[in-house]
Parts: structure tokens; sequence; C-alpha cells
């Protein structure tokens, strides 16, 4: 469907500026879908204000170029050809890595040929996890804008790495310390627990990386956030002080239009009739994200969690998500019949936006991705925060203590506290409380995209901005 029809359905009045077609811009996805999804949803606002749209991408995990008639997609030669196993934290590193290592000649070279087609190009659009491209702009002399997926507050938390590494912190932790309350001095909200999770198994691995990302965008002429002025107050004095790049706030890009077709997995429509059946605000949704995976006593805790709590629930258990299962097989006898009960619905993948939309669902047991996130905040749906792995931890920090429209999993996936969130959430008077606060940020936030809202006015700004580089080279 062409973005300038959808435009007129949507809160986002866009306008389409048709002789901005002449002004190629290139985007680069990082091969993830928390990733793919907003940097596809960029594209299409991108689109529905007259730019052209080139999409750059790997073979491993491509976009569907059927659902992007729009764009013109160009698959970076040789790279990733065969499936990149992303199944631990650790892959995802050494996958950052590969891609910032082996492919910058491929991702040049095709640069490189678009410059000198009639378009040229005004403008690389990448992700921040790319980092390596800021060289490859600088020698082809393109203006190179970073696409940050993630809010603020993450971007501050991975600045804060070398500090961290001062501190001593860039280590395995002690179970003393996996639980300790105590805040990291200088890394605004972080407890000590969330050090060891945040940063991985990994700890030397992932803060290099963590570091490399920052480098990356800091040399970038502008930053793309997917986030939203309001949600962001206590965070952006520091980043225009640290950081004085121009920033442009647009988010959340996701509600600009109707849920795109960017899913690398097929959605299972089938639970939105099984949500219809059920009461409003009473269902538990229940979703990990892309990647993030459990052990498989984890996942037994969850199941009965779930079950003791007597709340309806939708579960999302992704194929390949427990370790050591290939799906539901681990479940003992007598669980499943528990679920056909009624009770309860499992799916391998959802139509997740639909499904925070939907009137049945009442709360959203969590890893916390900032896309998971910032969809449950635009339909009002309360947290139960369970972060895995680095910026999921500052995230949740920001749910739980700073927004309160969630409630923290303290010890992990263990049935009991599982059960008893889901009652604090869904049955309690603490849950009324958390949900008129969701509520009311989600209005704060769905604002901002309307006319002289603060993400309406950022894109306006930013297209401003873009065609300040008048077609770049030739
Ligand atoms: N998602 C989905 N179906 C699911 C679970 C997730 O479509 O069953 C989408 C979700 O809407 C979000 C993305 O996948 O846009 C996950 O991104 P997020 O940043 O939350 O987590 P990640 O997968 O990067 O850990």
């Amino acid at each position: 469907m062409d973005p300038t029809t959808i435009a007129t359905t949507t809160t986002a009045v866009l306008t389409t500026k048709r002789s901005n077609r002449s002004c190629r811009l290139v985007l680069l996805p990082y091969p993830l879908q928390g990733h793919i999804n907003p940097m596809l949803q960029l594209a299409n606002i991108l689109y529905s204000k007259g730019f052209s749209i080139t999409i750059l991408h790997t073979h491993y995990n491509s976009p569907n170029p059927v659902n992007h008639p729009n764009f013109n997609f160009v698959p970076i030669p040789g790279v990733a050809e065969e499936k990149y196993p992303v199944s631990s934290i650790d892959n995802l590193i050494s996958l950052m890595r590969y891609l910032n290592d082996k492919c910058m000649g491929a991702v040049e070279d095709c640069l490189e040929r678009m410059a000198l087609e009639d378009e040229g190009v005004a403008c690389l659009v990448t992700d921040a996890q790319w980092f390596a491209t800021q060289s490859i702009a600088d020698r082809l002399k393109f203006p190179r804008i970073v696409n940050w997926t993630s809010n603020v507050s993450t971007f501050l938390t991975f600045a804060a790495v070398p500090l961290l590494r001062d501190m001593g912190y860039v280590r395995k932790f002690t179970d003393q310390e996996k639980r300790s309350d105590a805040l990291v001095s200088g890394v605004e909200l972080l407890k000590v627990r969330d050090l060891s999770s945040f940063l991985t198994s990994d700890p030397k691995g992932a803060s290099e990386l963590m570091e490399l990302l920052v480098l990356g965008v800091k040399p970038a002429q502008a930053i793309i956030w997917n986030t939203v002025k309001e949600l962001e107050e206590l965070e952006l004095p520091k980043l225009s002080h640290d950081f004085p790049s121009s920033h442009f706030l647009i988010g959340p890009l996701h509600k600009y239009f109707p849920p795109l077709s960017s899913s690398l997995l097929t959605q299972d429509q089938t639970c939105i009739s099984w949500l219809d059946k059920q009461a409003p605000n009473s269902v538990l949704y229940v979703s990990f994200g892309s990647l993030a995976g459990v052990e498989e006593s984890q996942f037994q805790e969850i199941a009965w969690g779930l079950a003791n709590s007597k709340q309806p629930f939708l579960w999302v258990v992704r194929p390949g998500s427990i370790q050591g299962s290939e799906w539901l097989e681990s479940l003992l006898d007598g669980y499943l019949e528990k679920i056909v009960e009624g009770k309860g619905y499992i799916v391998k993948w959802a139509p997740q936006q639909e499904v925070l939309a939907h009137f049945a669902i009442g709360g959203f047991l969590t890893h916390n991705g900032w896309n998971s996130t910032l969809e449950s905040i635009c339909e009002g749906v309360p947290m139960i925060c369970s972060p895995r792995f680095g910026d999921q931890l500052t995230i949740a920090r920001y749910v739980t203590d700073v927004w309160k429209i969630g409630v923290e999993l303290k010890n992990g996936l263990e049935r009991v506290e599982i059960e008893g969130a889901i009652k604090r959430l869904m049955a309690d008077p603490e849950g009324l409380e958390i949900r008129a606060r969701v509520n009311n940020l989600k209005e704060k936030v769905n604002n901002c995209l309307k006319k002289g809202g603060s993400s309406y006015s950022s894109l306006e700004d930013l297209v401003n901005y873009i065609l300040s580089f008048k077609g770049g080279i030739k």
C-alpha cells in the first residue's frame, strides 16, 4: 500500500513532497528483527515525505522486497550468505564483529556504484550497529545519519562503559553482587545487580562492542531516535552536552502507519480470534522478543507461574528459544490440557502490535526490548519486566523506577514470583495505579505525532536537514 494513502488513516498527518523523490537516501538496516522493523518504518516515513529509498541489505535475514514495493532493494553481494546462527548473546557479539569487519569492502563497492548512478546518494542512514560504516561515508564523502533503534538512556549507558571499566565492573559478578540493589555511581539508575546481565556472559567482548558502537555514532552528522522527547527529559541535557550532534527524536516510528509486513517469522493470526473471546484487560501477553532464550528450567517456571496465576495468557514460544528443546516438548503431561481448558494460548510468533492493541490484553510479561516496550506504552499496556541482556536492563529500570508503569521480577524467572507479579499487575489495586500511569504516558506519547507535537516537529526538522545536503555526490 502506498504510504501516502495510509497516512490519511493515521494519527500522524504526513505531507508528501513528490519533489524530494530525486533525493535518494540509502538505508542500511542491521539484520535482526528488532532493528529491521524500525529501519523499515523509518524508510516508509521518509518515503512519505517524498524521498527515494534504497535499502542496502545482507542476504542473511533479508527483508522481503515484495512487501515494500516503493523501495529499491540492493543485496550486499557475498555477505553472510549462509544462515548465521544467532542463538545466544555470544553469537550476537560475533555477528556484529563479522558484519563490521568482513562486509565493509562489499558495502563500500555498492555505495560507490550507487554514487555514480544518475540518482546519486544524498545521504546514508545506517543502524548504529554498523559502526564501521563511518569511515566508508568519510571516504565517499556521504553524510551519514545514524538510526539508533533504542532509547536515549540506553545510549548513555553504553557511553558510560569506559567509566564502568575504570570502576572495575567489566567482569563476571559474584552471587552477592547479582542480588545487590546498590546504585552504580555515575550511571543513572543502574543497580549493581543489573550490571552482570547488562554486560552479558562475555563482559569483555560486550563492553568492547558497546564502546565501538558509541565511537561509531559520535562522528555521524546526526542521530535519529525511535523515541519521544517526553520520555527522555531526564537524559536529554546530558545527551546534548556529551554528544553535540543533531538529534531528531521522531518516535514512535511504528505509529505513523498500520503495522508493516517486516516480520522475519510468520505471525500466527489465530491468536487474535482467541483474544476476541476473552474479557477486556484480562489476558497477560508473554513474549521475549526475537533473540532472547531461556533455559529449560526457566521455561518450566514460566509455564507454572502462568498456570498458577489462573489469569488467561497468550504466550509466544519461539521455536529454538528454549535451550535443548525444539518447542514445547519439555512441558510435563497435563500442562497442555490445562491450556486447552481455555486459560492459555501458545503461538510460535504473534502479530505483536495487533496483540498489544487488543482490548483483551491487560499486561505484558516482556524482556523489555525497546520495540516491545515502546509498543506496550503506545497501547497503554503495563509490564512485568524480565530483562535478559544489554539495553533491556536499562529500559526495564526506566519502566519500573522512572515511569513506574511495570513491576520487576527481582529474582529472575521463578514461578512464585511470576504468579505474584501477575496478581499485583492484574488483580491488586496497585495494578490499577500502574495502569493509570501507563495510560497517561500512552496519551503523551501518541500526542507527539500530532501537528505541533515534539516528534511531528522533529520530523519536519529532519526532512529539512536532509534536504540541505543538496543531492550529495553524483
Ligand atoms: N515481535 C513480533 N511477534 C512476536 C514477538 C515480537 O512481531 O511474537 C516483534 C515486536 O513487535 C518487535 C520486535 O519483534 O517489533 C522485537 O523487537 P524488540 O526490540 O522488542 O526485541 P528484540 O527482538 O530485538 O530482542
